[in-house]
């Protein structure tokens, strides 16, 4: 079956480009030709986070992976705004909820940390990455936020770059303003702490910090998902590429 647009899109490594063969890999050619069973001559739409959207056709394909070829370009490369998210993991799902969320609105990176209040001590970094690819995929974009490994949020803000501005969403302004309406510059980072909420230590460390704005998510506290996406709403429609 040939068609005209691609019913799949696929995150892969490889360039893209006029008439540029892309080798697709087991777990690749399991998505593509035993779930959405595709066959030779379907269309698959392709980025690469670099090269834009690719249409490309499945020239040969077996159980163990395929060759793809770059037929016409599809969409341009779009790159998000350079805003960071740093959130606190808690439970595995709403962490996995966390990170695709922030792929899907446009987050450039995503960072785990630990705080002094953070329950979990570790994270599966390279899941957590397969879910950032798959949010991409879905959502129509073109690039994929690097999803980094879980660091302490203390030793991040000792060689914190201080022209990167941080949306510290903290939850002892609830009730007030929003906070964000003056704020300018291109490159954030918004805050997001754990279940427990932040120590005191780290609330006072973050509002000494000139680069930081304190900020509220309205008049209720938010579970630690919910808030992510309120941030990442809130951040996106004020300086983001929502405007
Ligand atoms: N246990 C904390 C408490 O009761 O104060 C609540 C922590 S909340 C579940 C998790 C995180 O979401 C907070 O650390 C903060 O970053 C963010 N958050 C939730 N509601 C907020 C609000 N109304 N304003 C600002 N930040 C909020």
């Amino acid at each position: 079956m040939s068609q005209d647009r691609a019913k799949v899109r696929l995150y892969v490594d490889a360039p893209l480009g006029v008439a540029q063969s892309v080798p697709v890999n087991r777990e690749q050619a399991n998505y593509l030709f035993n779930v959405m069973r595709l066959a030779t001559g379907d269309r698959v739409a392709l980025f690469n986070g670099r090269d834009g959207e690719w249409l490309a056709e499945v020239v040969t394909h077996n159980k163990r992976g395929g060759i793809l070829t770059c037929v016409a370009k599809s969409g341009p490369q779009c790159q998000p705004p350079d805003l960071w998210l740093l959130f606190a993991p808690i439970k595995k799902t709403r962490t996995d909820f966390i990170v695709e969320k922030a792929a899907e609105m446009g987050a450039a990176r995503i960072l785990p940390v630990q705080t002094r209040h953070t329950n979990a001590e570790r994270i599966r970094q390279d899941r957590l990455q397969a879910h950032a690819i798959e949010a991409a995929e879905q959502c129509g974009g073109t690039y994929v936020p690097e999803v980094a490994e879980l660091q302490q949020l203390a030793r991040l803000l000792d060689d914190w770059p201080m022209d990167r501005q941080i949306m510290f969403c903290d939850e002892s302004l609830v009730g007030a303003k929003a906070g964000l309406t003056a704020a300018s510059g291109d490159k954030w980072a918004i805050l997001i702490g754990p279940e427990g909420g932040f120590a005191e230590e780290e609330t006072t460390r973050l509002r000494e910090m000139d680069c930081v704005i304190s900020v509220s998510l309205g008049p209720r506290i938010l579970r630690a998902d919910t808030a992510a996406v309120a941030a990442l709403t809130l951040w996106q429609a004020t300086l983001g590429d929502w405007r």
